[in-house]
């Protein structure tokens, strides 16, 4: 199956070309030429299987390409890092509403889901397109999606990585997680300021001739881990097949329900493979996208325009803080009939003019099976309390923002699933005043850690609570000018 480009240029011949090349040469995002159909008989059969069987059989049908012993070992190796297998557990909060906890892996955040699959899926497409040359991965990071490239990519064969975080804009466990980084193929630096100034300098990086001469002499290439890869999208697919089998096979749906999701939104990536999902034949009736003050996507579903020069603002739910959200594109390019065309000119007045306006049609479109709303600070706050009050669940402030939204809307008609993206002891600076009403005393999270254990009998996930003790690999903070520099330097090149 081929895989076309959002901008209608030149298709990809396969998945595997499409994971290999990240982004299409236009600019584009790859899609599938089509969406292939789980029917009823083989999703009523996954029910009854465990989370890697059941990604075997939605990943072999999104990438064909691959033969299947291949893909069963790759997802084995992949899943085998979260407790029993099931990277996705259902936990159910009352008659209305199930939590699916998408942060059971090695960091803590749903970016592992997709992360530790994809340095398999890398090795194979490069292996299938015929790509010999080393991949170097330069992410900047604004926290969870550094830390857990870093970990799906330590050691891996034929890649090396390389994480900026901003010296200023990270929490300290997050520091404190890519500092301690084990593997002896991966880099970390912290850069002088805030996520603009590292993320800035990556792109530098990736458009600087100079830098591309020398890596090619090199036979290196340089890729990025972020979430507009096929090779990333596709693995969160399944979760949302399981979030259906699980409920299924518990009773609490039956064999033709349609279930509603909530999705806690940024970089549209999430929510997008729900879309995906339900193209692929899952009844999907709702998918609500949930966002956080920074509520470009709301305004985008009521106004119809899509207005991106804003305030940017700095929030509890710090994954969420994205004003333009790139995988919007995929939902676009459908809504509009797959015509690149149309999509290639909104993408060039959003570059050229920050915004752009789908005609009415494409919007109508858009709207269908889904809808938008967002929460405040003092709202996600609230919600932390409340469900911890009424059915004493700890949740971080991203999954916080999707159960306010889920709250404020009393129209539920389905069976609701809440999307989970973080470990609440990720984020405890904000998440134990929300439950205790007060702010936290002193700074050390590992206190705080404690003190969350105690208050709701949750033991903190061992990969958090270990790193007070783990020795300090990558201190070093550099200014964004040393950037480049840096890269040659890792590579022994300087
Ligand atoms: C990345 C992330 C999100 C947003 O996911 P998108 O795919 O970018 O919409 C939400 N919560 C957490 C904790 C994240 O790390």
């Amino acid at each position: 199956m081929q895989f076309l480009s959002t901008r209608g240029g030149q298709p990809a011949p396969s998945a595997a070309h499409a994971i290999a090349r990240g982004l299409a040469p236009d600019g584009g995002l790859y899609v599938p030429e089509t969406f292939p159909r789980i029917s009823r008989e083989t999703r009523l059969k996954m029910a009854g299987e465990n989370y890697a069987r059941r990604a075997l059989t939605v990943l072999s049908a999104l990438m064909e390409t691959f033969p299947e012993k291949d893909l069963r070992e790759a997802v084995d190796a992949a899943y085998a890092s979260f407790p029993e297998g099931n990277a996705a557990p259902l936990v159910r909060l009352d008659d209305e509403l199930s939590v699916l906890e998408l942060w059971h892996g090695p960091t803590c955040a749903f970016k592992d889901v997709a992360l530790q699959l994809l340095p398999h899926l890398l090795r194979l497409s490069k292996r299938e397109a015929g790509i010999r040359e080393e991949t170097l991965i330069l992410t900047a990071t604004s926290g969870d999606t550094g830390k857990a490239a870093l970990e799906g990519f330590r050691d891996a064969e034929g890649v090396r990585i390389l994480v900026y975080y901003p010296a200023e804009g990270v929490s300290f466990l997050q520091k404190l997680q890519m500092m301690t980084q084990e593997g002896e193929n991966v880099g970390v630096f912290g850069v002088e300021g805030v996520f603009d100034d590292a993320q800035t300098g990556v792109k530098r990086i990736f458009s600087d001739p100079d830098t591309a001469e020398r890596l090619k002499k090199e036979e290196i290439s340089l890729s990025s881990a972020n979430s507009i890869n096929f090779g990333r999208l596709a693995p969160q697919v399944v979760y949302y097949f399981s979030a259906w089998c699980d409920l299924y096979s518990r009773g609490e749906i039956g064999p033709d329900e349609t279930i509603d999701f909530v999705v806690p939104t940024g970089n549209f990536g999430d929510i997008l493979a729900g879309e995906y999902a339900r193209r692929m034949g899952l009844p999907v009736g709702r998918l609500v996208c949930a966002s956080n003050r920074n509520n470009v996507l709301t305004d985008f579903f009521r106004t119809g325009t899509y207005q991106a020069v804003r305030p940017f603002y700095t929030t509890s739910s710090p994954s969420m803080d994205i004003l333009v959200s790139s995988n919007l594109e995929r939902l676009l390019f459908e809504a509009a009939g797959r015509d690149g065309n149309r999509v290639a000119s909104w993408m060039k007045s959003l570059s050229e003019h920050g915004s752009y306006t789908p005609e009415p049609d494409v919007m109508q479109a858009l709207r269908c099976g889904l809808a938008a709303d967002w929460a405040g600070e003092e709202e996600t706050r609230e919600a932390i309390r409340d469900a911890f009050v009424r059915a004493h669940y700890v949740m971080d402030p991203h999954t916080a923002v999707g159960y306010s939204v889920f709250r404020k809307d009393r129209t539920h008609a389905r069976r609701t699933v809440l999307v989970s993206t973080a470990s609440p002891y990720k984020f405890l600076s904000d998440v134990l005043p929300a439950l205790t009403g007060k702010a936290v005393e002193g700074d050390d999270p590992f206190v705080w850690m404690k003190e969350l254990e105690t208050l709701s009998g949750l033991a903190a996930p061992a990969s958090l609570a270990e790193l007070a003790g783990k020795e300090r690999r990558f201190t070093e903070v550099i200014r964004k000018e040393d950037m480049k520099n840096s890269v040659f330097g890792f590579l022994g090149l300087s």
